[in-house]
């Protein structure tokens, strides 16, 4: 499969993984707080090349693929490469550099859920929601538990890997994955002509 049409199938799987966070937040009420950027600043947080792919794949269209990729090898954090902080000293506030491009790990966090030893669903979120919206998270969690539909974790990662076995099974830490996709994007256009979409700079 072209790198365009992986990029096309893993953004179609993004579309209708949004349409179910969609349903879910409007049932449970359940949010991110504005301005929160915690969970991006934790420094073990692991994703799959392919998952970046369309963000690989855009930087390639603009032109800025290469410099990314140098920034990234000289990147000595393992906090994402992508997180924008809103000062320096804050590690609590910020936002996602790309957020249309961001990865599944980052769109199902706090909107979907894992299952448990015993195979029982269980909302995978974070200590500011649970605790800021705890009357709500209460009642999301009962709801679940009653055959409430939410995105469920191992089937979003499963049809990623249908897409592309090897790079979406390859689960590494954030910003090595963020240079597997690129290396991808600019290892496959290499010895091919790239056409169409908007005009490559670099
Ligand atoms: S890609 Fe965006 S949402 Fe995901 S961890 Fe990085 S900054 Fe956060």
């Amino acid at each position: 499969m072209s790198i365009k049409r992986k990029v096309k199938a893993v953004e179609q799987l993004f579309g209708h993984l949004d349409k179910e966070i969609l349903a879910f937040q409007t049932h449970t009420r359940l949010h991110c707080v504005t301005g929160c950027g915690k969970c991006c600043t934790k420094s073990d947080i692991e994703a799959s090349p392919l998952e970046f792919l369309p963000y690989a794949f855009q930087l390639f269209v603009e032109g800025n693929a290469e410099l990314t990729l140098e920034e990234l090898k000289g990147e000595s954090s393992p906090i994402c490469h992508i997180y924008q902080p809103l000062s320096l000293t804050d590690t609590q506030s910020g936002s996602c550099g790309k957020y249309q491009y961001r990865g599944l790990i980052c769109r199902l966090f706090g909107y979907a859920a894992a299952r448990n030893k015993l195979g029982q669903l269980q909302l995978a979120t974070c200590k500011v929601i649970k605790e800021g919206q705890l009357d709500n998270y209460l009642k999301a969690a009962k709801a679940i538990e009653q055959g409430l539909k939410l995105p469920v974790i191992s089937n979003y990662y499963s049809k990623l890997a249908q897409i592309d076995f090897n790079m979406g099974t390859r689960i590494v830490p954030i910003n090595q994955a963020l240079r597997l996709a690129l290396t991808e994007v600019l290892t496959y256009y290499a010895y091919r002509p790239f056409r169409g979409g908007a005009k490559r700079i670099a």
